[in-house]
């Protein structure tokens, strides 16, 4: 029971594997899928941040130099107008004007300041081709507004932080653009951390974090850099797009998996496997029917009948015998019909050795000298004789006559009396009767029960009868089930019945107190005639 445990278990344990292991792969596979797609679109967003920054810083010196082109006097009304002009075509620049020696002179937006003494500290990069940038200019007209200012021979134009990184993206995701030289910030997006973005700057994107991700671009252009993050998204979170389809591929692949692997238990616990693990576990029992010689109603023997109960249901030996035929365990069942009944009814055969025991062969046993070696050997010590046991085989085991006579012949030899089990009912009766050499032939029961009736079939048993005294055949009258019957066989010579009349087949144990009340002592017992 335990290995069968162990079997469903096993085989279970397989099904829940072969089912979960293609949707965990899948899982995987989706989430590896979403973190490559996650890099690439973020890679993107980056590759889109630096164009911005290339375009903004572009129109900063195009507008530099279109100032620079204005051959007027600084802070003359043609000089301001050309910064107006600037001001209105380059959408980035918020202010353009003119300084010397650290102080604004004059710009549209701030008009002429030369007395005001508005200084302009010194500037915080400059570039090799004379560019020069402040990062983080405060605006004179303003104590809170902080814009990048870039200037050139005289000329500056401010721009506001966020045209670097106000870029139009529904996920909202931060960006800050970096000063390569300097390492310092240039635009951050509202809501980042400006720590953050450097150090993923330094790293280059490679930081570990289980919430972000990172993608970094260069200008290829201007010394200048952009970092983007966004969040991680999870395999659960992205479901409907791409978990779907890979998780529907690994529950299919589940499934089929999970089919096999079920057919594959079901094929183990089908009713041939159950009952090869019955017999191999010897859970198969016997039990004993009691035949009588009818002269005297003294019991002389008795058939040994195989049981097996299965999950409390009784299971018949006309459905599980012909299943064992059929897969080739009909010899290891024959085999532990004849062990179990040595071990169970032995004491009682060596203490009457006029009583004996029938044991039900099939073809199989009867096509070899294994089945015979084994009883002989089975025999041998146990001071029971050949005669005891009795080997009954039905009409269907003698088909293959040729294969079969010679092995009649020896368990005969060995001692052991033949049975015809169940006749009339097989294929062919009288003739084979005359082919082999047998001692006993049981009437199948459904001609016994015919005997006290009017019909047409009640004309079978009175021939099969006198057919058996001619051949000189000793007869059982099989499934007696009233005195009538037992009457009429008295009468027409039949010498033993076997049936519920006299008894049902039972244990070792009940057998050996029913004899006590049905079976003369020893000493006045006679041999059964063979
Ligand atoms: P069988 O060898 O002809 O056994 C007689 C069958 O008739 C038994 O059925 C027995 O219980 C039943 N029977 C006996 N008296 C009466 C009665 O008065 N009324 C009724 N209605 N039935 C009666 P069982 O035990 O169900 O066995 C059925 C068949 O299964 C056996 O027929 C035999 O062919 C086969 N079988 C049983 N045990 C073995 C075995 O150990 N080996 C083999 N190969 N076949 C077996
Ligand atoms: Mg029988
Ligand atoms: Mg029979």
């Amino acid at each position: 029971m335990i290995q069968r445990i162990t079997l469903i278990a096993a085989s279970v344990a397989l099904g829940c594997l072969a089912t979960l292991v293609p949707v965990f792969t899948s899982l995987y596979v989706a989430n590896k899928d979403v973190q490559r797609r996650d890099r690439l679109e973020l890679s993107e967003f980056a590759d889109k941040a630096v164009m911005r920054t290339d375009l903004v810083t572009y129109q900063a010196i195009a507008a530099l130099s279109d100032l620079d082109r204005e051959p007027g006097a600084p802070c003359s009304p043609s000089n301001l107008e050309q910064a107006a002009r600037v001001i209105y075509n380059y959408r980035y620049v918020q202010d353009a004007g003119t300084y010397a020696d650290g102080h604004y002179l004059c710009s549209p937006l701030l008009g002429d300041v030369r007395n005001q003494d508005l200084t302009l500290p010194p500037p915080d990069y400059r570039s090799n081709d004379g560019y020069l940038v402040w990062f983080e200019q405060k605006s004179p007209l303003s104590d809170v507004r902080k814009d990048i200012q870039m200037g050139r021979d005289g000329h500056y134009v401010s721009i506001d932080p966020g045209s670097y990184v106000d870029l139009i993206d529904p996920a909202r995701r931060p960006i800050a653009v970096v000063q390569i030289t300097t390492g310092r910030l240039l635009a951050i997006s509202a809501g980042a951390d400006p720590d953050d973005m450097l150090n993923a700057w330094k790293h280059s994107g490679n930081v570990k974090s289980d919430e972000w991700n990172y993608a970094v671009a260069h200008s290829s252009t201007r010394p200048l850099g952009v970092v983007v993050m966004s969040p991680r998204s999870s395999v659960a979170g992205d479901w409907p797009k791409l978990l779907a389809a890979w998780l529907t591929i690994g529950v299919f692949a589940g499934a089929a998996l999970g089919w096999l692997a079920y057919k594959r238990v079901s094929r183990q616990l089908s009713f041939p496997a159950t009952l090869h693990w019955a017999i191999s576990r010897r859970k198969i029992d016997v039990v004993f029917q009691p035949i009588v010689r009818l002269a005297d109603n003294q019991c002389a023997g008795a058939e040994a009948l195989v049981r097996w109960t299965l999950n409390g249901r009784a299971i018949s030996p006309e459905v599980f015998v012909r299943v064992a035929e059929d897969n080739h365990l009909i010899q290891p069942l024959t085999d532990l019909v004849l062990e179990k009944t040595i071990a169970q009814l032995g004491k009682l055969l060596t203490a009457n050795p006029s009583f004996y025991v029938s044991i039900n062969v099939s073809g199989e046993d009867l096509q070899s000298f294994r089945f015979l070696n084994l009883l002989t050997a089975s025999l041998n010590g146990t001071g029971i004789a050949p005669a005891q046991i009795r080997i009954e085989a039905t009409e269907r085991s003698f088909m293959n006559a040729e294969a079969t006579r010679g092995f009649i012949a020896a368990f005969r030899a060995a001692g052991h009396p033949i049975y015809i089990d169940d006749f009339g009912t097989g294929y062919s009766s009288l003739s084979y009767l005359q082919t082999f050499e047998v001692d006993v032939l049981k009437i199948d029961k459904s001609f016994v029960d015919t005997i006290v009736q009017d019909t047409a079939s009640s004309v079978v048993a009175p021939h099969i009868i006198s057919m058996a005294h001619e051949l000189g055949l000793q007869i059982v009258a099989e499934g007696v089930e009233s005195g009538a019957q037992v009457t009429w066989l008295r009468d027409k010579g039949v010498q033993y019945g076997q049936g519920w009349y006299y008894a049902k087949a039972m244990s070792a144990g009940d057998l050996a107190k029913w004899l006590g009340k049905h079976r003369m002592p020893r000493e006045a017992n006679s041999m059964p005639a063979m």
